[in-house]
């Protein structure tokens, strides 16, 4: 996954998670940490993606 902060593609999953779930990474170059949502207009919503998706089908 690319580093949102200076778009390198050297970074590293970390072990622990964001408390909604997601994946969170380090990037190499910036030290910059970020989860998978990151950089998605989806990331300042407290529910996740999949859900926020249904709501806005119904
Ligand atoms: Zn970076």
């Amino acid at each position: 996954m690319n580093c949102p902060s200076c778009l390198s593609a050297t970074t590293k999953e970390q072990n622990k998670k964001t408390s909604l779930g997601y994946r969170t990474f380090r990037c190499s170059i910036c030290q910059h940490t970020f989860n998978e949502r990151s950089g998605t207009p989806f990331n300042f919503l407290e529910y996740p993606t999949d859900i926020v998706l249904l709501v806005v089908l119904w």
